[in-house]
C-alpha cells in the first residue's frame, strides 16, 4: 500500500507540477501571461476587449513582447 504523504505537501507539489509546462519545441518552461486584446466587431462599429492567456516561451516571446 502506498504511504500517505501529508496533504499540504502533496497539494503544493501538485500545484508546482501543474505550473511547469515545458515547450516540446524549445524545451523552455512556458509562462502563462494574461493579455488584453481588442476585438473589432464584424461591422467595425464597436470594439470589445477580450482577456486572452498566452503561452510564452522562447518560440514566441519576441512576437508577444515587442
Ligand atoms: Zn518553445
Amino acid at each position: 500500500m502506498a504511504r500517505k504523504v501529508s496533504g499540504f505537501a502533496d497539494k503544493l507539489r501538485k500545484q508546482m507540477t501543474d505550473y511547469t509546462v515545458h515547450c516540446p519545441v524549445c524545451g523552455e518552461s512556458i509562462q502563462f501571461v494574461k493579455h488584453i486584446v481588442s476585438v473589432t466587431s464584424k461591422d467595425g462599429k464597436s470594439i470589445r476587449f477580450k482577456e486572452k492567456v498566452e503561452r510564452v516561451c522562447k518560440c514566441n516571446r519576441q512576437e508577444i513582447f515587442k
